[in-house]
């Protein structure tokens, strides 16, 4: 980078919902525009630990052929359930009791981080074949403060993860995307957010099981976590007999000696998982506040 640059448009973070504005400013553009997405991960997705279930409503508007390998999917679900766990004991709820937010038959079953990095792709890629219009993706510069004119923001000071000297990025319009890493400042400063933040923690496994479960979702309730103790736990089946396990829990716990790691590895000890993963291997974890 150099020491000061300017954009039309500048998106802080890509995660899904900075790569969906991208790529549809990209569709949309019929005139020159200079567009400039910026992420701390090293490389685009490298941040990035949800295994999604997703409605494919929006996934079709973006791209239309989603399900024959236009972007990087892990599944189709065919079938979900949401099963109340004890200890040893795992009862699915009958389907016709099951809230609609709990059905995800159709749904895409994603690796966030795979995707982002296709969307990237599938973006510069566009942004080539149209004239005049320019995507710099800039992975591993972590945008360290905004940059105000006025009440108006201006760009961001952005530093490199070597520790070079920080640069300016300036752009007419600055779209955060970043979590509330640094958009929080703005949030204090216009008095943004009229209701507390409620904050999640995900902790998340990848296991290669020796059977396939390509396409079942199953959410859980109850054990292993204390009543009073908002979340539940999500497995899907992801293709090549990929299988991600993972808790989401409110850090509101009323314990507040709960430790997030060791209620996934209660989980994962219940006898029904025990079937899923016995004689797998663990491919990779990670934990995001969310
Ligand atoms: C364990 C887990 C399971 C989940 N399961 C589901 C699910 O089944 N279905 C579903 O719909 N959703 C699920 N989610 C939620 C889903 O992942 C998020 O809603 C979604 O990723 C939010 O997208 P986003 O683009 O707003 O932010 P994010 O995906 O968080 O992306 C933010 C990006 O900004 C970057 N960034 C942050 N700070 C900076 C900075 N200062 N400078 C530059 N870049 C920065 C980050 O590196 C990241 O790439 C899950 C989340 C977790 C953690």
């Amino acid at each position: 980078m150099t020491d000061k640059i300017e954009y039309d448009v500048l998106l802080v973070g890509a995660g899904p919902a900075n790569l969906t504005l991208a790529h549809r400013l990209v569709d949309l553009a019929d005139k020159p525009i200079r567009i400039a997405i910026l992420d701390k991960a090293k490389d685009v997705g490298g941040h990035l630990l949800s295994g999604a279930a997703s409605n494919p409503r929006v996934l079709k508007k973006l791209f239309p052929d989603w399900d024959k390998g236009e972007i990087p999917i892990q599944g189709i679900c065919t079938e979900s359930y949401l099963s109340v766990i004890g200890k040893r004991r795992w009862e699915n709820v009958p389907s016709m009791l099951v809230p609609s937010y709990f059905k995800k038959e159709g749904y895409a079953i994603l690796n966030i981080s795979d995707l982002a990095a296709g969307m990237i792709t599938k973006i510069t890629e566009k942004a080539e074949a149209k004239e005049g219009v320019v995507v710099d993706v800039y992975p591993g510069f972590p945008a360290q403060e905004i940059v105000y004119d006025g009440d108006r923001v201006a760009g961001v000071k952005v530093d490199n993860t070597d520790g070079d000297l920080a640069d300016i990025c300036y752009a007419k319009v600055t779209v955060f995307g970043d979590k509330g890493f640094i958009s929080r400042d703005l949030v204090s400063r216009f008095n943004l957010r009229k209701n507390p933040q409620v904050y999640s923690v995900g902790v998340k496994e990848v296991w290669e099981t020796a059977k396939s479960y390509e396409g079942k979702i199953w959410h859980t309730l109850g054990y292993p976590l204390e009543p009073g103790h908002l979340g539940g736990g999500f497995i899907y089946g992801c293709k090549d007999n990929k299988l991600i396990i993972g808790m989401v829990m409110g850090l509101d716990s009323p314990n507040p000696n709960i430790r997030p790691p060791q209620v996934l590895q209660d989980l994962k000890k219940h006898p029904y998982v025990q079937g899923m993963i016995r004689g797998g291997s663990l491919v990779k974890y990670g934990a995001a506040i969310l």
